[in-house]
């Protein structure tokens, strides 16, 4: 196994489009949605949203027949799968949940390539209906711990996670601030920057004893700025061109420590990121590079100095 970690976040990077809205929008719920948005945070307005389907008659299987609908490129599927033949280990860290993100990827039979999901939890209760845990949304009302520079706009947000590990750690917060408000938000405003933030560095923190030594990162959203910050010199971030988190960096790249290589579509997504595996597993192995490509892309800057958790162990 390389000592290379792939990050990805999942909607609009692994998939393109968002994952909520693709099953909102397909199942006609888009009007309820946009009306009770303004209300509830996001990920309680999910849970609410599929209780809401499942009240119209809608089922389990309308939902999955829907996510497999989603689109997912054919040069995202073949980067996925080069990356893990060159011994990559892929990784995935989302504030969508783990319904959404496995029915997808077992569709696609990516499912087995990836050795942790970071996600909301989401499962389906005993009566048949699905259910969306709002870790996100209890974490997202104060700040918790995070040093980065992070603008406003991820200043008061979070991710759900999937594991006991973030289960806890959720619990933890919401112990230590008592009574929690929930605010008035939605996701475009606040993301989940700080908590994936959290994600990554307990991910680097385990790499040290894991013998691992690079991450890739690849992002589109708010919630993946925070990250950018955690990774170091000598990781790569690949924000995706024109997307949010490409405007946060763009802005002020300085503060990045790690070298920034943009990606606007599933073809230059696939390039980019074999060329930067390419990169550290030959810097790795003091060889020449191990593929012969006539890659193009420029990363944005090159600087000198230098970017937390469901996090479910995926059984192979
Ligand atoms: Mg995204």
């Amino acid at each position: 196994m390389a000592g290379v970690i792939v990050i990805f976040d999942f909607d609009k990077t692994i998939i393109d489009c968002d994952s909520d809205n693709w099953v909102v929008d397909g199942l006609g719920a888009t009007a309820l949605f946009e009306e009770l948005l303004p209300t509830m945070p996001w990920n309680s307005l999910m849970d609410r949203m599929m209780s809401e389907l499942h009240s119209q008659g809608k089922t389990i299987e309308d939902i999955v027949d829907c996510l497999r609908t989603a689109p997912l490129h054919p040069q995202v599927i073949s980067a996925i799968k080069t990356a893990h033949a060159l011994g990559c280990e892929l990784r995935i860290v989302s504030d969508a949940n783990y319904f959404f993100i496995e029915t997808i990827l077992k569709h696609h039979g990516l499912f087995d390539y990836f050795s942790e999901i970071n996600t909301n939890p989401g499962f389906v209760d005993e009566e048949g209906k699905l259910r969306i845990q709002p870790y996100h949304d209890l974490f997202n009302s104060a700040s918790h711990g995070c040093t980065n520079p992070c603008p406003q706009t991820c200043a008061s947000v979070s991710n759900g996670i999937h594991n006991s590990y973030t289960q806890a750690l959720c619990i933890n917060y919401q112990v230590s601030l008592g009574s929690v408000e929930l605010g008035t938000y939605g996701r475009q405003i606040h993301g989940s920057s700080q908590l994936k933030g959290l994600i990554i560095k307990r991910i680097q923190d385990a790499m040290l004893s894991e013998g691992k030594k690079r991450i890739i990162y690849l992002g589109d959203g708010k919630g993946d700025y925070c990250p950018s910050l955690k990774l170091g010199e000598g990781d790569f971030m690949m924000p995706r061109k024109n997307y949010p988190v490409w405007e946060l960096i763009t802005s002020n790249p300085l503060l990045l420590k790690t070298e920034i290589h943009g990606w606007s579509d599933a073809e230059e997504l696939e390039k980019v990121l074999l060329k930067l595996i390419n990169i550290l597993l030959s810097a790795d192995k003091k060889t020449p590079e191990l593929l012969s490509m006539d890659w193009k892309f420029q990363p944005v800057s090159r600087l000198p100095h230098e970017a937390f958790p469901q996090v479910l162990r995926v059984p192979n």
